[in-house]
């Protein structure tokens, strides 16, 4: 039958006129015809013949891009990437942690036999990026091991997600660098000793030690700073920092549930939200960088990525592992059951038509409701999410430059 794929939306922000394919990101800008036939193929009132009879570039584009076919739209086969917490354990205890709990340091590790058999499972489901993170994953004297296991899985990129506190110099680093992709310290404090509460005072230098060591010995290293409300106007000497360590550089903004545990001097008003959106904007436009647009419906939260706790547990991402939201047990469970959980499938019908509050948002098919996650914390799984005006300031900005760009 003729018609768009499920995951396909006609939108229109601002001027522009655009249909974008949900599944795989892709977006196409349509003039007023292509709007107006587009609108009548949507609503079957011509079939594909005549559609292409019409607009014979934008069939081609539609049926390279996914437009016209189902595809897999988030259905058993759609996984493809995991977070696997290989271990509990932390020798720091950092405010901001989307991992930290009470249970901290009490689980024991799992095996290394049991998580072998995860990420052969998690393999046999179709993941094919992998980030390790826990806990400390470097507190764990066979993480080459596991990171060797999941490469002969199958598993084509792996990464890593470290404090950088131990001593990598410890470390087998021509091992490692066979078998990471990318190694996350995360950074809060700046060498010239800015504003830091999320740490202990004498991590920074340990940081930043732990990135040169990983980086002469041929890993390739992303650093991680955390952002809050005190630390806003750091972001471009971050920015230099990573230029002059040549390392990539992407920020993790303080959780909710952090803001809501002690800290609510570090997080943020609408104000720091509009600062932040203002100087992202700033870094995604350095070196003369186009801007893109990308459609999506959601986040990937138990669509396209699940994330494993230390205990094996199964949740829809490594932000939302609270017992309601438990899909299963990667070590007791068949994976079939994991895969077609009720859970699972609330994630899959969670999109940003179902969060009242977006429903009416010029950049909902952009932004796809933002993080479920920090909506959770917030509010509620099904309410906006909290950091809204930086995502819409983003959105603005993306399509202002867009317009100008390529003349509107
Ligand atoms: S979170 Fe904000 S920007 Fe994103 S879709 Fe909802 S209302 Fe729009
Ligand atoms: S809920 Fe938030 S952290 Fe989790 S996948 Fe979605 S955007 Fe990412």
């Amino acid at each position: 039958m003729d018609g768009f794929a499920r995951s396909v939306r006609l939108f229109s922000v601002g001027m522009i006129g655009l249909i974008g394919n949900c599944d795989n990101g892709c977006v196409i800008g349509l003039t007023t015809e292509g709007v107006r036939d587009c609108t009548d193929f949507g609503n079957s009132i011509i079939d594909i013949g005549e559609l292409e009879r019409r607009q014979p570039e934008l069939v081609y584009a539609f049926r390279r891009y996914g437009f016209l076919d189902e595809g897999c739209f988030y259905g058993k086969g759609s996984l493809r990437s995991a977070y696997l917490h290989v271990t509990d354990r932390c020798n720091m205890d950092c405010v901001g942690c989307y991992s930290r709990s009470d249970g901290r340091n009490k689980t024991p590790d799992l095996p290394f036999a049991d998580l072998c058999a995860i990420i052969d499972k998690l393999a046999s489901l179709g993941i094919q990026r992998l980030h390790l993170s826990g806990g400390e994953p470097a507190l764990r004297c066979d993480l080459c091991a596991i990171a060797e296991h999941a490469k002969k899985a199958g598993i084509t990129w792996v990464d890593l997600a470290t404090n950088g506190l131990l001593a990598f110099s410890d470390f087998d680093l021509d091992r490692l660098s066979a078998c990471i992709d990318d190694v996350f310290v995360s950074v809060d404090g700046l060498p010239d000793g800015a504003n830091r509460r999320i740490r202990i005072e004498s991590s920074k230098q340990s940081q930043l030690r732990a990135i040169c060591i990983l980086r002469s010995n041929g890993l390739n290293v992303t650093m991680l700073p955390t952002i809050h409300a005190k630390n806003i106007d750091d972001i471009p000497t971050y920015l230099n920092l990573a230029d002059k360590l040549k390392v990539r550089i992407s920020f993790s903004m303080l959780s909710c549930s952090a803001c809501n545990r002690n800290l609510e001097d570090l997080g943020f008003t609408k104000k720091d939200l509009l600062r932040i959106a203002h100087f992202l904007d700033i870094e995604s436009a350095r070196g003369g960088k186009k801007p893109v647009l990308s459609a999506r419906l959601s986040c990937g939260a138990g669509k396209t990525m699940v994330s494993v706790s230390a205990d094996g547990g199964v949740y829809p991402c490594h932000m939302l592992q609270a017992p309601e939201f438990c899909i299963g047990n990667m070590l007791h469970d068949p994976l079939v059951k994991i895969v077609e959980s009720h859970v699972r499938q609330e994630f899959l019908d969670l999109t940003v038509e179902s969060v009242e509050e977006c429903s009416s948002c010029t950049y909902a098919y952009l932004c796809g409701g933002g993080c479920r996650a920090r909506a959770f914390a917030e509010e509620g799984l099904l309410k906006k999410d909290p950091y809204c005006r930086m995502l819409q300031e983003h959105y603005a900005n993306v399509v202002r430059r867009i317009e100008e760009t390529f003349g509107g």
